[in-house]
């Protein structure tokens, strides 16, 4: 099979154009053509007026060597890649040790799944709901202000991307092509093949609450055990080794491999490993806003004339300012035709995130507008500290709010003119329970506010009309990656003073995103199985 890169084609082409221009790409007739397909899709649309779509191809051909010599200085042909995922252990019959998986978030779940697939029979063990049960939670906060603190937005099966816009790409380095993995899967769990060649894929909320209910099924069906509102409070830990977990309700699991993929917003559990001298440290992350724009406005910024075509769908940006105060100023989890939620984990706090439906098709844009903030500078001292910098900002956010789970909302113009917002422009805000219009420059600390003041009139110049005085901010943005990051060793994936513990995903600080957090899973879980297969070798 030979792959063929960078065969570009107008947005409007025919799949009979797309086919003549691989047979010339390769200048072959097409009676020696077997077979081809589409390994990726992007599209180029730096000229708006002329937008591109750019292939990768895989072609099955007659004399492939032959072809493939006479192309041999053309470096965007060469022969596919096997890319295929191939198991690194399998357990043996008879083992009587089963690892522990915390959390059924992107990293829990692939590390169950992989472990049960290679024989291993975790059991996993989950704080939240099962995920139907927690749907119904999680709209409780947003139809009705009631929050839940064990089942919500961050908490449940799922993790905290299953209320999301379910975007499955990532920049991680990726040589063993996890990410392949990852995405076959979804697939195989019921989400749609086109997730395989897209660019930037993604599924949307409603799919992914059945997709965690299948991948629940497949774990269940290969002697995995799932066991919902089954939180654990602490480690057993005996000379530095874990030997198990204990859950909430002082039950105990024995176990000498226990995976810890508890995401970023396990706050006590966090608390809690570091009392028991777990090692972690403080790590960067971001605070901001949400904002949200007229989807429309942002299609034609971006797509011109070929705004709403089906193939670009609603459009997306990336945007970055380096402030004059030494701050960076940038967008983040960007949700097309989405709306903003309701994300908050802890009682009396407000937390802004973005989700969407496959579809795309709500009024606004939104994104979260965060700028960059690191340990040393802003909250020196304490591994933990960055919690409560969250906790201050999101309490902050909640009274302002008017202390009833609404958030605290502010229009762009009125922002940048330092002055409270009293009514409503073109944008109407998608957050439930709420909005109140107020003046948001007291939450958050003063560089951040000045930074995004800065930053907005750079951003038009980047997306016109982004500026716009009706956008509209939501406040706050608090939960952009882990604040604190419980370090591994980069062998053996294990705990750097706790043997047998393995942080992994989000929370610990080595994922951002779906994506890479299943990757993370991944390779937890062959870090497990080949450690279990090691021990058994040795005794
Ligand atoms: P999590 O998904 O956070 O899962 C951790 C799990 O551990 C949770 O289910 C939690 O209940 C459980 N847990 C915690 N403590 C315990 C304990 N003590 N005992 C038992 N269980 C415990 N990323 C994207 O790539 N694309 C997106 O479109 C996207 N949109 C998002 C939208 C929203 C609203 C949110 C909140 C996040 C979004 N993200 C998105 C981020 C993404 O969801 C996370 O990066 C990802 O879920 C991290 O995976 P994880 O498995 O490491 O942790």
């Amino acid at each position: 099979m030979l792959r063929i890169n960078e065969v570009k084609l107008p947005l409007d082409h025919s799949e009979e154009e797309l086919k003549q221009a691989l047979l010339k790409r390769l200048a072959i007739s097409a009676s020696d053509l077997i077979r081809f397909s589409i390994f990726k899709r992007s599209y180029d649309a730096r000229k708006r007026a002329a937008i591109l779509l750019i292939y990768s191809l895989d072609a099955e051909v007659k004399q492939e060597a032959t072809v493939l010599k006479r192309l041999s200085s053309d470096r965007h042909i060469m022969l596919t890649p096997n890319i295929e995922y191939q198991y690194v252990a399998s357990a043996p019959d008879g083992l009587t040790d089963r690892p522990v998986v915390i959390g059924t978030g992107p990293c829990g779940l692939f590390a169950g799944l992989l472990l049960a697939q290679m024989g291993f029979k975790p059991i996993i063990l989950e704080r939240g709901k099962a995920v139907r049960e927690r749907t119904k939670d999680t709209w409780g906060l947003w139809r009705k202000g009631e929050l839940n603190p064990e089942s919500n937005v961050q908490y449940g099966e799922g993790g905290a991307g299953t209320f999301s816009d379910g975007k499955l790409y990532s920049q991680i380095k990726d040589p063993k092509h996890l990410g392949h993995k990852v995405l076959q899967e979804f697939v195989k769990a019921g989400a749609p093949d086109e997730i395989m060649y897209v660019s930037k894929p993604h599924i949307g909320t409603f799919r992914l609450v059945s997709m965690v209910e299948s991948m629940r099924a497949n774990i269940i069906e290969l002697g995995g055990e799932v066991r919902f509102s089954s939180k654990v409070e602490q480690l057993i830990l005996n000379n530095g080794q874990v030997e198990g977990v204990e859950l909430a309700n002082g039950e105990k699991i024995p176990s000498k491999h226990v995976v810890l993929a508890i995401g970023h917003s396990a706050r006590d559990t966090f608390y809690k490993l570091f009392e028991q001298g777990v090692y972690m440290e403080a790590k960067p992350f971001s605070l901001g806003f949400r904002v949200e724009h007229p989807q429309t406005m942002i299609d034609s910024a971006r797509f011109g004339p070929s705004a709403g075509h089906p193939i670009l769908g609603a459009a997306d940006y990336k945007l970055v300012h380096h402030a004059s105060n030494g701050r960076s100023v940038y967008s983040f989890c960007m949700c097309p035709g989405g709306t903003v939620v309701a994300a908050a984990s802890e009682p009396g706090r407000v937390v802004t995130n973005g989700m969407s439906q496959y579809s795309r098709n709500e009024r606004n844009a939104n994104a979260a507008i965060v700028v960059g903030i690191t340990p040393e500078i802003d909250f020196p001292g304490h591994p933990l500290a960055g919690i409560e910098l969250q906790r201050k900002w999101e309490s902050k956010a909640f009274e302002v709010g008017g202390s009833t789970y609404q958030a605290p909302a502010q229009k762009l113009g009125d922002f940048l003119a330092g002055k409270p917002s009293t009514e409503f422009g073109v944008v109407v805000p998608s957050y439930t329970p709420g909005v109140h219009l107020t003046d948001l420059s007291d939450c958050l600390p003063e560089y951040a506010i000045t930074a995004i003041r800065e930053a907005m009139p750079a951003f038009d110049k980047q997306i016109k009309g982004f500026g716009m005085a009706d956008a509209l901010f939501t406040g706050v943005e608090t939960r952009t990656s882990s604040p604190v990051r419980i370090k591994r060793d980069n062998d053996s994936l294990q705990s750097i003073n706790t043997k047998g513990l393995f942080p992994a995903g989000e929370g610990a600080g080595y994922a951002g995103g779906i994506l890479s957090a299943g990757v993370d899973g991944i390779k937890i879980a062959e870090a497990v199985a080949l450690s279990i297969l090691h021990e058994l070798k040795v005794a």
